[in-house]
């Protein structure tokens, strides 16, 4: 009998084998004109990118990190300043306003979606301006796992207080609320071209997109050390924050495959919500906004189980039956050695308690997602699953 395949949580090589030639022959261009820094592979891309999510500008970086801090950095966000975001995301949303000094004031997620509470983010916001210590500037919004935040809500509230909207979308790129994909709502979006991520290069890339031709302006030149209009005049400080030519000439190939990718991502996603459904709590799309209804970009694909134990079988028997799995995240930011000091900090009367994000962080447990599953590798991982309850 064969060994069934192995199947990956992430898959970059089945991709990679369809554009291998393209890539090669990007690699290979480029070593030719040695253009390794702002090549004409960038400007191409960065024209491409914005096409795709309809977008006025897009501006390549380093980092899908180097993106949210240029766009700080652009609206001058530092010391004295609250910056709202999700208790229940990736480190690097909390770690750039802190970097520049700012304050981090973590918010609640929504139970079904995972997503910025608005209700509680109104809440904390009432609260920083009742203790007038700090200034409130800014949302960070994240589309966790995949799925768009509640755009059109946080973009309102921003411009009823004056607040800078700042999208997360690195586990996103190519979702979308109704007919408009992520990169334009709120004032600018920040992508990760992480390996792993829909759009992913071969090292670490991202990508700023915004319809605000003066932001966009500032955002090209903090990347490059906030150089004016000539290389040696410098207008503001910077940082070197630039895409490079490989992974631009990189990202080339793999942005036209994403179209479809994203449909079989979708086509994985329905798989196991009908093997799954019923049995744990599989992804749920935000209900009531059919005006704008949610495509979710699938980034990664998590269930909730009931609570920390019954996700240690799970994964047990995921692990016994050779099929990965991964806990995104397992420790909510406020509660991070890092960033408690901080949270203490931000609203000192006493912040409310952060209930659904510490909760999660027990019952989240993410399956393999990409678009090179097939049927038989969903049906394998999910019988792993319901082996486990
Ligand atoms: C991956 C990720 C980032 C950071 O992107 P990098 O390109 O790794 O710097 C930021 N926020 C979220 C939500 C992410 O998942």
């Amino acid at each position: 009998m064969n060994a069934p395949r192995p199947i990956a949580f992430f898959d970059m090589k089945a991709q990679q084998s369809l554009i291998r030639a393209e890539i090669d022959a990007g690699i290979a261009r480029i070593l030719d004109h040695g253009r390794f820094i702002q090549g004409p592979e960038v400007d191409a891309f960065e024209a491409q990118l914005a096409a795709f999510a309809g977008a006025k500008h897009a501006v390549g970086v380093s980092s899908g990190t180097d993106a949210l801090q240029i766009a700080m950095m652009a609206e001058g966000i530092g010391p004295g300043d609250a910056v709202f975001l999700p208790a229940f995301t990736y480190t690097a949303t909390a770690e750039v306003p802190l970097v520049l000094g700012a304050t981090p004031i973590f918010v609640d997620v929504d139970p079904a979606t995972f997503n910025l509470d608005l209700a509680d983010l109104e809440r904390r916001l009432a609260l920083v301006q009742a203790e007038g210590r700090l200034r409130p500037r800014a949302v960070i919004g994240v589309d966790l796992y995949g799925l768009p935040a509640d755009w059109p809500a946080i973009e309102a509230l921003c411009a009823q207080h004056g607040m800078f909207a700042l999208d997360d979308a690195a586990q996103a790129f190519g979702g979308a609320l109704g007919n408009r994909r992520l990169g334009t709502y709120a004032h600018a979006t920040a992508c990760s071209f992480y390996p792993t991520k829909t759009l992913g290069c071969y090292g670490d890339g991202g990508a700023l997109l915004t319809n605000d031709p003066d932001r966009a302006e500032l955002y090209r030149s903090l990347r490059t050390h906030g150089e004016g209009k000539t290389r040696y005049e410098v207008h503001r400080t910077g940082m070197n924050g630039r895409l490079d030519s490989i992974q631009a000439a990189i990202l080339i190939a793999k942005l036209p495959l994403l179209e479809t990718e994203l449909k079989s991502r979708a086509q994985a996603a329905a798989w196991y919500e009908a093997a799954l459904v019923g049995r744990v709590r599989t992804p749920q799309l935000p209900p009531g906004a059919q005006n704008a209804p949610a495509t979710h970009a699938w980034g990664i694909y998590t269930i909730t189980l009931p609570d920390a134990a019954a996700r240690g079988r799970v994964q047990a028997s995921m692990q016994a039956a050779g099929v990965p799995s991964a806990i995104y995240y397992p420790k909510p930011l406020h509660h991070q050695p890092a960033y408690a000091a901080a949270h203490a900090g931000g609203i000192t009367a006493g912040a409310p308690p952060l209930p659904v994000s510490e909760r999660l962080c027990d019952q989240v447990l993410s399956l393999p997602m990409h678009p090179y599953l097939t049927q038989d590798d969903v049906a394998r991982v999910a019988a792993a699953v319901l082996a486990g309850l």
